[in-house]
């Protein structure tokens, strides 16, 4: 879907949901909670609504959205950047909690211990996927009851690559996150429906050595799909099928969202695909991960981050279309494993104003202008000039005299010394880049600054999370709870032993 298209496709669901939501407010009779009937902007009151209860028990289709890293500050910054009013449409749902993160040993979490509280009900370590601290013991998963108990089939779509930390949730156990080759082989014995969205990071092995995963997938009878041409000739009928982003990015994600290609598939197309080929007369589940609104919140870019959330709301509206068909029998729920970056609104120079549409002008993501941009620079033959007109091109702006003398001691930086382990940084060169590339960091800190936002860290918090539902006992995540709690509510829901 061509991404200008798509934008302005959210600016109108939301403008007329803003109007409902006025309307709503105004009669004291209307403030019940609503929900979603045939279509997302279309609402009903809270007493039909428990009519639609009573026909229900166990939903058939479920779906879990996981925006990564995107807490309260993410969701608000997207939402403040649309308009004062606006709400992205999941969070205009019925059913809404508050959920702690903290994992067994921090209280910042990061995501391999999150996604298995939350798949698992059991807290662990950092980067252990649904096992005990000490690896010895393995948790199963939501998704892995459904497939044995309800027969379910299981679609998982992440924009990071398939067997990254979050998707490797639902099928993977093991120690560390980074044995991506061993999550892969997991991936495979799972015997789980639909993957799609990244490749395999390591695909042969860290080494290279290995047989690929591609291979051993397709001989488990996986149809691996890598070109776009080809997606449209997968139907229900083609069986166990992994689709691949065409253009795939670091350790084979999909591009951020501001940085594909006007014919490559978005995160959107891709849930839309997963229902098509999972829908079936025992119910599916759906894990959606929108992945890399966590990696732009490490690399402190508050305007991807707002791309990508709204990338991820987009995929949602395609749940709450199929909800609009079968509300009966589905349940949604949007939520995330942490916020990361530590994010707000206010910076001390701004005050009590901020200017999120300075945001909006940002072009390409910080990696793309690192990879498209930064790189050439380093090879020479470029004035500080053409790079001012650079940045007026894909940010917007031109720099004050202040801001230029921020961006060339930046840019010099990253010409002697270009992005460094922290292990070789001073606490002062920590701070002012992380592990970055001085000149990104300080040109889209300079951009969260005039927009009157800032970032506290380069890593996760331990802020909570806030966990939106709609449909078929999405009542129960009303409240405030735990991570683990998901996957207790989730077994209530599904009645599994
Ligand atoms: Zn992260």
């Amino acid at each position: 879907m061509k991404r200008l298209k798509k934008f302005l496709a959210i600016i109108t669901i939301l403008t007329i949901i803003g109007v409902s939501i006025c309307g709503c407010a105004v009669s004291n009779k209307e403030e019940e909670s609503f929900f979603y009937t045939t279509n997302p902007t279309e609402m009903i009151s809270g007493e039909q609504q428990e009519v639609v209860e009573e026909k229900v028990t166990v939903p058939k289709y479920v779906f879990l959205f996981i925006g990564d890293g995107m807490g309260y500050p993410q969701l608000q910054t997207t939402c403040y950047s649309l308009g004062e009013d606006e709400k992205m449409p999941f969070m205009t749902f019925p059913f809404v909690g508050n959920m702690t993160t903290h994992n067994s040993e921090s209280t910042i979490t990061d995501s391999a211990s999150a996604i298995t509280a939350m798949l698992t009900g059991h807290k662990t370590s950092h980067g252990t996927l649904n096992m005990n601290e000490k690896g010895t013991k393995s948790y199963k998963t939501i998704a892995e009851y459904l497939r044995d108990e309800l027969n379910y089939k299981i679609g998982v779509i992440t924009t990071a690559s398939l067997n990254h930390a979050t998707p490797a949730g639902t099928y993977a156990h093991q120690n560390s996150r980074k044995n991506y080759y061993q999550i892969g082989k997991n991936l495979i014995s799972s015997n789980f429906d639909f993957f799609a969205g990244g490749g395999f990071t390591d695909s042969k092995g860290k080494n290279g050595g290995n047989t690929s995963l591609y291979t051993l997938a397709k001989s488990k009878g996986y149809t691996i799909v890598k070109r776009t041409k080809q997606y449209e000739q997968l139907n229900s009928d083609t069986g166990k099928v992994i689709m691949l982003s065409e253009n795939r990015v670091d350790e084979e994600y999909m591009p951020y969202d501001m940085d594909l290609d006007d014919d490559e598939w978005t995160l959107s197309d891709y849930v839309s695909k997963g229902i098509e080929m999972l829908d079936n007369e025992n119910g599916f589940f759906m894990l959606v991960e929108g992945a890399k609104i966590d990696l732009c919140n490490h690399e402190n870019d508050a305007a991807t981050m707002i791309r990508e959330t709204m990338a991820l709301s987009d995929s949602v509206n395609k749940a709450i279309e199929f909800y609009n068909e079968h509300p009966d029998e589905t349940l949604i729920i949007v939520t995330a494993d942490h916020e990361s970056g530590g994010l707000t609104v206010g910076y001390s120079l701004t005050k009590y104003e901020t200017d999120l549409d300075v945001l909006l002008k940002q072009k390409i993501s910080f990696s793309k202008f690192k990879t498209d941009y930064l790189e050439r620079y380093k090879k020479g033959n470029i004035t500080f000039e053409d790079i001012l007109k650079d940045i007026k091109e894909n940010y917007g702006f031109t720099p004050d005299e202040d801001e230029t003398e921020q961006l060339k001691r930046a840019y010099i930086r990253s010409l002697q010394v270009g992005a460094m382990p922290s292990s070789e940084l001073t606490k002062q060169e920590y701070i002012n880049y992380g592990t970055y590339e001085p000149f990104s960091i300080v040109l889209s800190r300079i951009m969260n600054h005039r927009a009157g936002v800032d970032y506290t860290t380069y890593s996760h918090t331990g802020m909570p999370v806030p966990v939106y539902a709609l449909g078929v006992g999405g009542e129960k995540f009303n409240g405030s709870y735990d991570n683990t709690d998901i996957f207790v509510k989730l077994c209530e829901i599904m009645e599994l032993k």
